[in-house]
């Protein structure tokens, strides 16, 4: 299926080729009509969307390709009362074994980069973060290169305020566009998201986000900054354990240590239940080493949070976002 290009609107959508939807298209998807028109999906496997490569299914699961489909999508849960959930890369979700009710919304087909004026870059909320990061280098504008090997979508980074090397995503971000709980496309600036680290207004609001602005610096040499944003991703490479499913680092860093260290001190690096295991190289890493099972990562979660508390009095805050039951 190709993507369909999306282009900001005056107004902060981000609406795609609206006019040549047929009046069919316009219809909400609702009850059988959306099933058999294939948008919405019922039981759709979630692991394969996520980078731990762990979780159930998804009660119901769409893509959609616009801005239109992504309102329709919307209106479609609200109308059958069912929850929603936004899933960009996958790459901050633990999602239980036992899947998610209601929809699940991916967004990793609202694609499109815009180089604008003055070193300004607009991206649909499914781009990945690192397209943006390329893109920017080629063209010679600094301000993104620590992103470089952040693996989410800009929707989702924007949502954690992901960040690298002390930079962070509200530090380059101009505005952000998003539906609010009525599906109407507003504009927000950085100042109405209380960015803070890892954290945003939008990680408890009901909002979707849907395109954001970044402003970097323009006019720099093509080439220092591709040499830079590269020298970014062999840092990265050469110290974190990228070759097994993952979330990167699963906690916040406490103000007095980072994570890593402490888990490593109470001596749980490359400790293991079941197929996952705290990483011998970054102990903020869990792996999934061995098909771990999202019960086995949220055990060794709460195993370093309560030795970390015992040992320390730190309770280690998750920066994943759990989802879904780990009852038994
Ligand atoms: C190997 C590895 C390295 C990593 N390194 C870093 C790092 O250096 N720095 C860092 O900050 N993070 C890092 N991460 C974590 C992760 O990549 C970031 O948090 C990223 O920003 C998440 O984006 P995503 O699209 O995958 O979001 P997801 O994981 O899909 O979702 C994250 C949250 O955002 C919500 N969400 C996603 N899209 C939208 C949307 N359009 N509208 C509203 N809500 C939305 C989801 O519901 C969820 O609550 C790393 C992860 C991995 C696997």
């Amino acid at each position: 299926m190709t993507t369909a290009p999306v282009v900001p609107q005056r107004d902060g959508s981000c609406e795609s080729e609206a006019a040549s939807l047929t009046a069919e298209d316009r219809l909400l998807p609702r009850g059988p009509a959306a099933l058999l028109s294939g948008r919405i999906q019922s039981g759709i496997p979630l692991a394969p969307l996520t980078t731990f490569r762990v979780g159930g299914k998804a009660e119901w699961y769409c893509e959609p390709r616009s801005h239109l489909e992504l309102q329709q999508c919307l209106a479609w849960a609200r109308a059958e009362g069912i929850p929603t959930t936004l899933l960009g890369a996958g790459s901050n979700l633990l999602i239980s074994d036992a899947g998610l009710k209601g929809l699940v919304i991916g967004t990793r087909r609202l694609r499109g980069i815009q180089l604008l004026e003055g070193g300004r870059i607009w991206a649909a909320a499914g781009e990945p973060l690192v397209n943006l990061a390329r893109a920017a280098a080629r063209q010679g504008w600094s301000g993104l290169e620590w992103a470089i090997g952040i693996p989410g979508t800009l929707g989702g980074a924007v949502v954690m305020n992901a960040g690298a090397h002390g930079r962070a995503m509200a530090d380059v971000l101009v505005e952000v566009q998003i539906l609010d709980e009525e599906q109407e496309p507003c504009r927000l600036e950085p100042a109405d998201l209380q960015f803070g680290y890892r954290r945003s207004r939008l990680q408890d609001s009901p909002w979707t986000v849907t395109g954001a602005t970044l402003q970097l610096i323009p006019s720099r040499d093509p080439s220092q900054v591709q040499w830079e944003t590269q020298r970014y991703l062999n840092q990265r490479l050469s110290s974190q354990p990228y070759h097994l499913p993952s979330c990167g680092s699963v906690f916040r860093n406490p103000e007095s240590h980072p994570a890593g260290w402490l888990i490593e001190q109470v001596g749980l690096k490359g400790y293991r239940i079941g197929g996952a295991q705290i990483s011998e190289r970054h102990a903020n890493f869990i792996l999934n080493c061995h098909q771990a099972s999202a019960k086995d990562i949220y055990r060794l979660i709460r195993l370093a949070q309560e030795k970390v508390y015992q040992q320390w009095s730190v309770l280690l805050e998750p920066e994943v976002r759990i989802l879904g039951s780990f009852e038994d």
